[in-house]
């Protein structure tokens, strides 16, 4: 029996990042601090796959990467030149060992361990089909179906996993490591970002440029949209199997996603999320005498907010950035305390002020809601919420774990009904042109967005195979719910 997901609380997920080094002395120690770069990616658990001499190591937790690879001897067991990593975004109920990736096979070719950031839109369907005939599954994530159509298939790793990856849909980055070479690959629409670096005569992989960073690599380019890259001996063999489709990354990824700090084609996270506050602000100024970012994720956007009105920009709001993810609010009393554990006003600077207050998107309005609130609390006049993406409409079924999209905001209100459920003096989103143009594309044509900007159009790029047959109205990742 199937059940639906059952996304209950007021914690959104965040997606997956993947990570990958061949040609390395500390290949699973460079795995282990890209990584932690990229945690932002996903808390919930981490996963090192390394080989290097035909054997294969891996180890996988719940938990932080920081605290599963900084214990003891954990790094020294996972020996070898190559290494994949990845870390996991957290999902309702109880999390499972067995989803945490990197995936590990036995093959009929040997080894092979693969980690993928993105959704496939027609796992349910091929799972259904595999099972039939006479697959076992050990995990419940849609990734685990690649491993089978390899399994299933015939000649070389490259031959199969091209194989496997003709036969489904969805957004994937992907990274494998086999016995002789680590495997990245973009879905041929390039939803999901991969970044190709170099360090000395290693080769990396990884979901954002930052984890270049960290380890002292140099950033080499972006994988492009349908390409497959293998990294062995001879250095970096570019594939292009698949027939070519249009570019859409996700738009997302710039506005809330990936760290600032990343840049993705050539353009720095920071930057963009700056323009997009810039544009914002020429779209809906305000008379008001402080811009205030809702941390972290409205900083950039509202020091570009600020900037284009020439209005001073305060910290009128202060993150708690150690709220864990498991802490146990013992009372209801305490529970409604709510959004207030990460946030609080900083109220020296908010008293009295007309404050325009800039967060990066709404899904169920739960943020804002409490944020207004807490402002007002502090003595400001009024306060003016400025969102620096569209009204999120539609949920993502391309590696975004988002509400039904019963339960976004945009979906059930206009911006007059949003504005009074959130209780601001004003709300005002970016325009999707607005959006657009911040990201240096004049002239949107909606018959061929250069973006996927499903959640804000319901203009879903790729086959929702899974969903139009009814199997499921979730991402896979709910196959954790299969009874
Ligand atoms: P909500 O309270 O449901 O309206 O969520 C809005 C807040 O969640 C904003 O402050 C965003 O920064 C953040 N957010 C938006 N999308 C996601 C996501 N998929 N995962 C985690 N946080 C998100």
């Amino acid at each position: 029996m199937r059940t639906t997901h059952p996304f209950d609380d007021d914690h959104l997920r965040e997606e997956c990042a993947i990570f990958g080094i061949y040609g390395s002395g500390d290949a699973a120690a460079h795995a282990a601090l890209g990584l932690h770069a990229l945690q932002h990616r996903g808390q919930e658990a981490a996963g090192i796959v390394a080989t290097g001499n035909g054997q294969f190591h891996a180890h996988r937790e719940l938990g932080l990467v920081g605290d599963i690879f900084g214990e003891e001897n954990v790094i020294k067991q996972l020996e070898g030149t190559m290494a994949i990593g990845h870390t996991r975004y957290s999902t309702t109920g109880r999390p499972n060992l067995r989803n945490v990736q990197p995936l590990f096979a036995d093959l009929e070719f040997g080894g092979f361990a693969v980690a993928h950031n993105g959704n496939l839109t027609n796992a349910v369907s091929i799972r259904e089909e595999l099972v039939c005939r006479g697959c076992i599954f050990q995990s419940t994530t849609d990734t685990e179906i690649i491993i089978h159509l390899m399994a299933t298939s015939s000649g070389t790793v490259i031959d199969r996993m091209v194989d496997a990856l003709r036969q489904v849909d969805g957004a994937y980055s992907i990274v494998a490591v086999a016995e002789e070479c680590v495997i990245g690959c973009r879905d041929p629409h390039g939803v999901r970002p991969l970044v190709l670096g170099r360090l000395g005569d290693a080769y990396l992989l990884a979901s954002e440029s930052c984890a270049f960073d960290i380890v002292g690599a140099v950033y080499v380019r972006d994988i492009d949209p349908g390409e497959m890259v293998v990294l062995n001996g001879e250095g970096v063999h570019s594939h292009r199997p698949f027939p070519p489709a249009p570019k859409r990354f996700c738009i997302f990824e710039y506005i809330y996603f990936s760290r600032p700090d990343s840049v993705i084609e050539g353009l720095s996270v920071y930057q963009a999320r700056k323009r997009i506050g810039g544009e914002l602000a020429r779209e809906a100024p305000v008379d008001a005498d402080l811009v205030v970012p809702v941390p972290d994720s409205g900083v950039p956007s509202a020091i570009g907010y600020a900037h284009e009105t020439s209005l001073p920009y305060e910290m009128g709001i202060i993150r708690n950035h150690y709220v864990g993810r498991t802490f146990i609010e013992p009372s209801s009393e305490i529970r409604h305390l709510g959004v207030k554990l990460k946030h609080n006003a900083n109220r020296a600077h908010i008293e009295g002020k007309r404050v325009v207050l800039v967060d990066d998107s709404i899904v169920r309005g739960t943020t804002s809601s409490k944020i207004v609130e807490m402002v007002r609390d502090a003595g400001a006049k009024e306060v003016h919420m400025r969102i620096s993406s569209p009204p999120t409409t539609h949920s993502c079924f391309y590696g975004v774990d988002t509400p039904e999209r019963e339960q976004l905001l945009a979906s059930k209100l206009d911006i007059k009904g949003m504005r009074e459920l959130i209780g601001c003096d004003s709300l005002a989103f970016i325009s999707m042109d607005g959006l657009y143009r911040a990201m240096g594309v004049e002239g949107r044509d909606p018959s061929a967005p250069a973006f996927c900007d499903a959640c804000f159009s319901g203009d879903y790029p790729i086959r929702l195979t899974d969903l139009d047959d009814g199997a499921t109205g979730r991402q896979l990742s709910l196959l954790a719910e299969i009874a």
